[in-house]
């Protein structure tokens, strides 16, 4: 299997090349954010919870949020792997998924890093605010409460696997197809 972790700040474009990864190297792209905002739009009691945290900028919970994707990788057997998107983003996350994949005789592959500034992330993400429809991409303080986030509390994740020598970072400035060449080419040299 390969288990990739596509790593990054809130709008350093995951989403958008997890989508395009997924086409060339048959992965199942699991985003924890996109899982939220699903039970959200169902109203369900775990879109309820999610709700609170989401629209401050806030992490939810690790204990909802790791029991969440193991479910979710439990739905998905005999794939020939994962790209993770949005999870890890804490360091017991990163433990939980590590225990996960080793009870599937596997492990993560390789954790990539989309290196963005947060100038052009902030305005990323009010562009992006004005089409999504996601309540955190609205607000500019939601959205510095998330970048704040990331680095006091997600950031550590890419040294926690820099320790195996997994992590990587990829220049995310730039066009779709040229920073979906650089992701190729560091999958491709695994
Ligand atoms: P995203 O779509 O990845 O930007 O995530 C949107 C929001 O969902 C985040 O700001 C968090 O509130 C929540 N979220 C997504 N993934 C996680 C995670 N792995 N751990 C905790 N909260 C998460």
């Amino acid at each position: 299997m390969i288990n990739l972790i596509l790593f990054g700040p809130p709008g350093s474009g995951k989403g958008t090349q997890a989508a395009k990864l997924v086409d060339k190297y048959r992965l199942v792209h699991i985003s924890t954010g996109d899982l939220f905002r699903y039970e959200m739009g169902n109203d369900t009691p775990l879109g309820l919870e999610a709700k609170g945290y989401m629209d401050k900028g806030q992490l939810v919970p690790d204990s909802v949020t790791i029991g969440m994707l193991k479910n979710k990788v439990d739905s998905c057997p005999d794939v020939e792997g994962f790209i993770f998107d949005g999870f890890p983003r804490t360091i017991p996350q990163a433990e939980a998924l590590n225990e996960l994949l080793e009870s599937m005789d596997t492990s993560v592959s390789a954790l990539i890093s989309l290196d963005v500034h947060d100038d052009e992330i902030v305005a990323r993400l009010l562009e992006r605010g004005k089409t999504s429809g996601r309540k955190d991409d609205a607000n500019e303080e939601v959205i510095r409460k998330r970048i704040e986030v990331y680095e006091s509390e997600t950031s550590p994740v890419y040294d926690y696997y820099a320790q195996s020598g997994k992590s990587m970072k990829i220049n995310g400035i730039g066009s779709l197809d040229d920073i979906f060449g650089r992701l190729s080419d560091a999958i491709d040299n695994l």
